[in-house]
């Protein structure tokens, strides 16, 4: 005989014979369902809903217009031949002055690469989706964000109004994914990075694109004014990778206006989740937050991930194991886990 506890309430139990064994695996079952139930992080879950939502509305939106060429022309714009082009050209420089030495195939390199395979056939389309299924639905709730079209004022001057406002929101959503813990969930994996690259540009959860749609805010208000051709947002998608790239530059006097390779090394650094630096292109919204820390001239560079290693990261194994660890990390968030609390 076998004595199997109430529940919760406590209360008399049952009794059952040993012979009875389906009644003694069913809370067994039970408590096992359960316990994965615990393990599921249900904000992420939420996120992933959410785009989901928008994926679909943006799938109708772009229906009109063709959705495959529309997606075709989001991946020319962020992971075209001009942006891989500019990777692999800095990539090569790396290589010649490296910040830190690492081999051409170390493990953070390949694994960055796989993302930013994964980033030119997925993540791009789903930004397409979720960008345009947002950017719908704001102008459906808020149609006087747009600013009418104004022939008086210089298009540069446009221009530049959006590259500054898209910077500003991109470094609150920055602020943001540090800052709640939901979100920090799905940017730890761009901090997991120990091997800093050009490449580490595109190590990033899919989900977390999600946090910077606020940035279609801006695009939206200057629609109107052609603020945001493909060739800025190219650029602009330029400047902020290079701050990635293992190599020592602090650019000199303009490292004071922009964000160089050497300052975003800081905000990587393997002291764990730091709130500094959080800027993608200018510094000003760091500097007006007291949040930037400025590299010294001649510093040493300094070592990058996270300390204790909450993200399960492509070193830490004996075999490299990349395809494995590359859906772990996707997978990650989705489980609870002490990556919250570094
Ligand atoms: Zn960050
Ligand atoms: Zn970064």
């Amino acid at each position: 005989m076998v004595m199997i506890p109430g529940g919760p309430g406590g209360g008399q139990g049952v009794t059952a014979t040993a012979s009875a064994q389906p009644a003694s695996t069913q809370p067994a079952r039970l408590a096992a369902r359960r316990a994965a139930r615990r393990r599921l992080y249900l904000p992420t879950f939420a996120v992933a809903l959410f785009a989901a939502w928008l994926a679909w509305n943006g799938w109708r939106v772009l229906s009109q217009y063709g959705p495959i060429s529309s997606i075709h022309s989001a991946q020319l714009e962020l992971a075209g031949p001009s942006v891989v082009g500019f990777v692999l050209v800095v990539f090569i420089i790396e290589q010649i002055r490296p910040a830190e030495r690492h081999a051409v195939l170390a493990r953070g390199h390949v694994l960055d690469m796989t993302y930013l395979l994964a980033y030119a056939l997925v993540v791009v389309p789903l930004i397409a989706l979720i960008g345009s299924g947002f950017s719908a639905a704001l102008a459906r709730v808020a149609p006087w964000l747009v600013i009418p079209r104004i022939p008086a004022v210089p298009h540069w001057l446009f221009i530049a109004a959006a590259v500054v406002a898209i910077d500003a929101v991109d470094w609150l959503a920055h602020l943001g994914n540090h800052r709640i813990n939901s979100l920090w969930r799905l940017h730890a994996v761009h901090h997991s990075q120990e091997e800093l690259s050009i490449l580490t540009t595109f190590r990033a959860h899919p989900l977390v694109h999600v946090s910077f749609l606020l940035s279609a805010l801006p695009v939206l208000a200057l629609s109107a004014n052609n603020a945001t051709p493909a060739v800025v947002l190219t650029v602009y998608a330029c400047l902020g990778a290079l701050p990635h790239a293992n190599v020592r530059w602090n650019y000199g006097k303009a490292g004071s206006l922009l964000i160089s390779p050497a300052y975003h090394r800081i905000h990587h650094s393997a002291t764990g989740r730091l709130d500094i630096n959080l800027g993608t292109v200018l510094t000003i919204w760091d500097r007006m937050s007291r949040r930037a820390v400025f590299p010294a001239p001649g510093m040493a560079a300094g070592k990058t991930g996270l300390a204790g290693r909450p993200v399960p990261v492509e070193q830490s194994a004996a075999r490299p194991r990349l395809g494995r660890i590359f859906l772990t990390q996707w997978a990650e968030p989705f489980t609870t886990s002490e990556v919250s609390d570094q």
